[in-house]
């Protein structure tokens, strides 16, 4: 097949020619939108390095799961911001944590949203890592208890979707045991299989409050530099137990996504972390590059690498321009 007997641009000529070869599409059904779940009434906080992403009470999380219902946005993703950290996490699992409360507030208003809850200890503890800490180093074993009860709480609460994103070993394991044995075997495991040690991460430590008081976590994430121990990584979770994998950041991993596509048949997902937003949004604001197309080509990019998944703050704005 070569010129003059073979055009490509035979196919690009028209929008509706191109649209008929189109090899990848994206849906507001691809999304899920991380929401930021704080204690109190009426609280609608912007997020300094995150425009557009706010700390919300559950009334106001409520609204916003409305708004993503009515764009054909499926499912949402929580993370906690608790009243006061503590040395162990405990609000992690409290029934009366603002995870707990928001997602039986959805469920209630909105039964037909998937409620998908992150299981982590670092937006709860007072050092800010995500496991339990004994003389500066995080302890893999008995952290998979603290999960394992903080997934069970919001199982309880009525989530749908549990998300571990701590990278223990076996947490996996842990948490589908626990669920299993107190009758939530219907409860599926989202795992974080695969998350690099990423800079990307920054403008989210400001939204979670998170940022380590000491160290940082490449001691649990995984060393950006490595794509044969992400098949490795990936392996364990699916035999432990998880029903969906996922590639956190995104961006700067296309190639891991597809290589964990090309490898596993099972349903994979990626998330379009905090830096990849605020990067585009920051590049937007200046006028250096089109936020709305840098953020679609990004969308379809991650689709294109085999994501049918993807956990975006882009979600409302994108599904609006799909709309
Ligand atoms: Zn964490």
């Amino acid at each position: 097949m070569y010129y003059p007997i073979y055009r490509g641009r035979r196919t690009r000529r028209t929008e509706t020619l191109r649209r008929m070869v189109r090899e990848t599409r994206l849906s507001p059904d691809n999304f899920i939108y991380p929401l930021f779940v704080v204690h109190g009434d009426g609280v609608r906080r912007e997020i300094g390095a995150m425009p557009g992403v706010f700390h919300l009470s559950v009334d106001e999380i409520v609204k916003e799961c409305r708004e993503c219902r009515d764009l054909g946005i499926p499912s949402v993703i929580l993370f906690g911001i608790p009243s006061q950290k503590d040395e162990t996490g405990s609000e992690a699992w409290d029934p009366e944590g603002a995870v707990q409360k928001a997602v039986r507030a959805i469920k209630r208003e909105i039964p037909e949203m998937v409620v998908t809850t992150d299981v982590c200890l670092c937006e709860y503890t007072s050092h800010g890592h995500c496991g339990l800490i004994r003389e500066g180093q995080v302890l893999n074993d008995p952290t998979l208890e603290a999960l394992a009860r903080t997934a069970l709480s919001h199982a309880q609460a009525g989530a749908d979707i549990v998300a571990p994103s701590d990278m223990m070993d076996g947490r996996v394991g842990a948490i589908r045991e626990m669920l299993d044995e107190e009758n939530h075997q219907d409860v599926v495991v989202m795992s974080y299989a695969v998350k690099y040690a990423s800079a990307f991460y920054g403008p989210f430590r400001e939204a979670a409050e998170s940022t380590p008081q000491f160290g940082d976590r490449r001691a649990y994430q995984m060393d950006p530099a490595n794509a044969v121990e992400a098949l490795r990584e990936a392996a364990l979770d699916i035999e432990e137990g998880a029903d969906i994998i996922m590639v956190k950041p995104a961006l700067p991993y296309l190639d891991i996504i597809a290589a964990l596509r090309d490898r596993y048949d099972m349903p994979l997902a990626a998330y379009n972390v905090s830096g990849e937003y605020s990067m585009i949004k920051a590049g937007g604001k200046l006028g250096w590059v089109s936020q709305e197309g840098v953020m679609m080509e990004s969308l379809i990019s991650i689709r294109r690498a085999g994501a049918s998944m993807i956990l975006t703050y882009f979600a409302k704005e994108a599904a609006r321009l799909l709309g």
